[in-house]
């Protein structure tokens, strides 16, 4: 996967590298190792790694 880069070891302690946590959309949710992402994504609503239309249910208010 491109786009995920490492400032060193997880700040969890783990001593393994890290990475960036991304959602669907791209957006940045911190940095994870592969010991702390699937807590670090316990965090999160669960659909915002999967779909990126996540917040397409508000809806649009064009009152010009
Ligand atoms: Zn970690």
């Amino acid at each position: 996967m491109s786009g995920r880069y490492s400032t060193g070891l997880c700040y969890c302690g783990s001593g393994l590298d890290n990475h960036q946590l991304l959602d669907a959309r791209g957006i940045f949710c911190g940095y994870v190792c592969e010991k702390c992402e699937a807590e670090k994504r316990s965090h999160y609503r669960p659909d915002i790694f999967e779909d990126g239309d996540y917040w397409a249910d508000e809806p649009i208010d064009d009152d010009y």
